[in-house]
């Protein structure tokens, strides 16, 4: 042990100050009304879930999916019209008017809790656990944009010389289009509509195409709390048809999207090439999101943040963990224990109480993790038995684990539940530098003991998000904002105290009195 340290130049005295961390670190104050951050980690779920199974399974057996259909051309153009009419009366309403109505959403949906959940287990395959977690988060993005755009739209007076007054104060920019995926259809959904809802834009929301009925229900919920038809609309279809058509629409003040680094540029390209104003875009798009582990780590804890982190979801997170880092020291002991505890997750039927993992989303996805996987058993070493062929479930893979040679070799963000693997000796900062240097920057997980490098590797990571010694999902909104730089978005990160300001118009009133 003493060995392997003197290889990653650590001194003992760095060492023994550093406490174990079995437990996590207390984190801020909550606001008290935010639902799905009263949860402690990850772990509280399966005891949320246990104890609504009755109204779970009822909602199963009650819910339909309802059909939608794809709008025209002729209903896009008249959508964004009426967006546009629109933003006047919505922008006027005051700021507490606005946040009153999206509380009275969150109400709503926490009491549908059941429902909202079965529909997110049959349109998107999520497992219980998954779905209660998105609800809650869906309710916590409605309030905490309710409480921030109160905060953040409050004038502001600034100090000026005597005779002046000098007044800061925000309002919204217009009718904005929402671009939301299937991997959270309702939390990201509703988060982006809340946000520019909040700050007194219109919206014209385009959900993604496998996933249209959860995005239907939540409009219907928002228009039951208040919010007039006109200012929130919706549009289904392919981004390609669909969500193009609306990102050309000539009166559009902004668009946040949610998907892949490549579409975000399509849009980016598609509004820069527009006449008229310079429409802002947010983006927040994937990550080859990497877990650096030292030989100073504690393998359990190590073992279950990985599983956690790369197989929780099925891997269908923006966050989730794609390349863990192992120190050469430790390696062979970590790769046991995963292997150990990933045989034992569940890939099933969503619907069963006990399965950790669904299907991916669709047979295209699968196809598309297919390619990767025969492409990774030819270049690199299974760590898990391959995935076997589709059976009466449609789209499932289990868990998958490959050993490659250098983290350069990892090119590809693949969304499932695929795990890469390296090993590194020497530095721990070369390891980040090779990390930045694939270009994305969403979230990073460290594991170590030694605080004073925990810190200094998280200061040169060109990331987002970075989880110590713990899982890297699930960022809880007003708690960890979450977004990233570089391939992997635009910022501001969602669910935090900087959000809203990009949906906003500011105006700084002077007056000579
Ligand atoms: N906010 C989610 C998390 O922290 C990920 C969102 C996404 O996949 O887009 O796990």
């Amino acid at each position: 042990f003493v060995h392997q340290l003197a290889d990653e130049s650590v001194g003992m005295d760095e060492l023994l100050i550093s406490p174990l961390r079995l437990e996590p670190q207390p984190s801020l104050p909550l606001p008290a009304d935010l639902y799905g951050a009263k949860r402690a980690n990850s772990q509280g779920l399966d005891l949320a879930v246990a104890s609504m199974r009755e109204p779970l399974l009822a909602a199963l057996a009650s819910t339909p999916v309802p059909a939608v259909a794809e709008a025209s051309t002729a209903e896009v153009d008249s959508a964004s019209a009426q967006a546009v009419a629109a933003f006047a009366g919505w922008n006027h309403t005051p700021v507490a008017e606005r946040a009153a109505t999206l509380r009275r959403a969150a109400d709503a949906l926490q009491q549908q809790l059941p429902r909202f959940c079965a529909l997110l287990l049959k349109e998107a395959h999520k497992t219980w656990g998954d779905a209660v977690s998105e609800v809650r988060e869906a309710v916590d993005f409605l309030r905490f944009y309710a409480n921030d755009a109160e905060r953040v739209m409050a004038p502001t007076t600034l100090p000026g010389p005597t005779g002046e007054s000098n007044v800061l104060r925000l309002e919204g920019r217009g009718a904005w289009v929402c671009i939301s995926p299937w991997n959270f259809p309702l939390a990201i959904f509703m988060g982006q509509v809340a946000a520019a809802l909040a700050t007194g834009n219109t919206v014209l929301a385009k959900p993604a195409e496998q996933t249209p009925a959860v995005a239907l229900e939540a409009v219907k919920l928002l228009h039951a709390a208040g919010v007039p038809a006109n200012v929130l609309q919706l549009l289904h279809g392919p981004g390609e048809t669909v969500g193009a058509a609306l990102v050309a629409q000539p009166g559009i003040a902004g668009v946040v999207f949610t998907g892949s680094t490549q579409v975000a540029k399509i849009i980016q390209r598609a509004l820069a090439a527009k006449d008229g104003a310079i429409v802002p875009l947010i983006a927040e798009t994937g990550g080859i999101n990497a877990m650096l582990v030292d030989s100073t780590a504690l393998p359990e804890q190590v073992a279950d943040a990985v599983v956690q982190s790369a197989f929780r979801s099925a891997g269908q997170r923006c966050s989730a963990l794609r390349l863990l880092c192992l120190h050469e020291g430790i390696a062979d002991h970590v790769i046991e224990m995963i292997q150990g505890a990933a045989k034992e997750l569940v890939a099933g039927s969503p619907a069963a109480l006990a399965t950790d993992l669904g299907p991916v989303i669709d047979a295209e996805a699968f196809e598309g993790i297919g390619r990767h996987l025969t492409r990774l058993h030819a270049e690199a070493k299974p760590l898990l038995p391959a995935a076997a062929p589709a059976t009466t479930l449609p789209n499932l893979i289990p868990p998958q684990m490959f050993e490659v040679k250098a983290i350069a070799d990892v090119k590809a963000e693949i969304f499932g539940p695929v795990l890469q693997v390296v090993r590194w000796g020497g530095d721990p900062m070369d390891v980040i530098r090779q990390i930045n240097a694939l270009g994305y920057g969403l979230t990073l997980g460290i594991q170590t003991r030694i605080d004073s490098r925990a810190q200094a590797l998280a200061a040169a990571a060109r990331v987002g998000n970075v989880y110590v010694n713990r899982n890297m999902i699930g960022a809880v909104v007003g708690v960890q904002p979450f977004g990233g730089e570089g391939l992997s978005g635009t910022g501001p990160k969602a669910g935090g105290p900087n959000y809203l300001h990009r949906f906003c118009a500011e105006q700084t009133l002077t007056i000579n009195t």
